[in-house]
């Protein structure tokens, strides 16, 4: 986490151009080193002990969220949620309350009417969420504060940072910054699991629901790897419905492009994001339970399932921001990030 501080607190110092150019090299170098532990984490479809399946018999559970980075993403939420609404789906749009633009009530109220949901994004996206546990606790009280406003339950950090333990701190039903397996991330390691899984509280707090995600992202897939079709998420999808699992995918308003353009280095076309809707509904229609996180969090919650740490420990390590992981490779990993968002 030191080397997490730092960077965020320089990164502001560091050129954009510079952090673009080592983007490319990074992610091509990172690529094959993880091939065996990504996009998919062998061990990850072990079911928790005593998993009793997704509500009325369904194969698997789609759940689908959006994180809002930036005023260009709050101008894409409706037009995003209008195409989700035409095809069926609904979906939650995380919000930064305290970030680089206003969130409207307008819009929240908007969504909410319309079934979808409203998470809170981090409290700054400064990378300083966890920079100590009492700047945290300060933040926390915030958060809760907008929480509460907003009637919302859900919450996922910036930059997928975590601490499961200080998160405790919040007032909320799941949390959604884990991930199966994402060594592109600057805190790289993965829970593992393809399914949700019970935090407990050890204090005070009643605990709450974590939702990993499971699908490779949107800004990972086409911006950093510049990927010209959907064939891993389509790949990631099977794999995940054909274990039962949940499929989890996060795609950022941010970095869509509505025309019909085919995108740019900063923003791909929508029509991957409609391809793989339709793919679902193509090949899976009745067979999976689509679903807010919230929902999939009440449901989860009546029955706590445990985190399944099945998969092969010995392979994470190879991904993780251990001693093993050299510290140039780690500050690449952050650039990268940083770059893409
Ligand atoms: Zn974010």
């Amino acid at each position: 986490m030191l080397l997490n501080n730092v960077y965020f607190r320089l990164k502001p110092l560091i050129p954009r151009s510079i952090r673009l150019g080592v983007r490319r090299w990074f992610v091509l170098r990172k690529r094959r080193q993880v091939e065996d532990v990504w996009p998919i984490m062998p061990g990850s479809e072990c079911a928790p002990n005593g998993w009793p399946g997704w509500p009325d018999g369904k194969k698997f559970a789609l759940v689908l969220t959006h994180d809002v980075e930036s005023e260009g993403g709050i101008e894409n939420c409706r037009q995003l949620a209008e195409l989700e609404q035409r095809l069926g789906f609904r979906s939650s749009f995380n919000f930064v309350p305290e970030g680089s633009y206003e969130v409207p009530a307008v819009l929240r109220a908007w969504l909410t009417d319309r079934g979808f949901e409203v998470g809170v994004h981090d409290l700054h996206h400064d990378g300083q969420l966890y920079s100590s546990r009492e700047e945290f606790n300060r933040k926390a009280e915030r958060i809760n504060e907008v929480l509460k406003e907003w009637g919302a339950v859900g919450f996922r950090s910036g930059y997928m940072l975590r601490n499961l333990e200080w998160l405790k701190e919040l007032d909320i039903a799941y949390d959604a910054s884990t991930f199966d397996t994402d060594p592109f991330e600057p805190q790289p390691d993965g829970v593992n699991t393809i399914f949700p899984f019970w935090d407990q509280s050890s204090g005070k707090r009643k605990g709450h629901v974590e939702l990993p995600y499971t699908m490779v992202q949107d800004s990972t897939l086409f911006l950093l790897l510049r990927e010209k079709t959907i064939q891993l998420w389509k790949k990631k999808l099977d794999w995940v419905a054909g274990h039962q699992g949940m499929v989890l995918l996060n795609v950022h308003p941010d970095y869509i492009d509505f025309s019909d353009s085919n995108g740019s280095s900063q923003r791909y076309p929508i029509a991957r994001y409609r391809e793989l809707l339709d793919y679902v509904l193509d090949s899976y229609d009745g067979s999976f339970w689509h679903a807010l996180p919230r929902e999939v969090a009440a449901y989860c919650a009546t029955f706590k399932p445990e985190h399944s740490h099945r998969a092969s420990a010995g392979r994470s390590v190879i991904i993780g921001n251990t001693p093993k992981c050299p510290s140039w490779l780690a500050w690449a990993s952050l650039l990268e990030a940083a770059a893409s968002r």
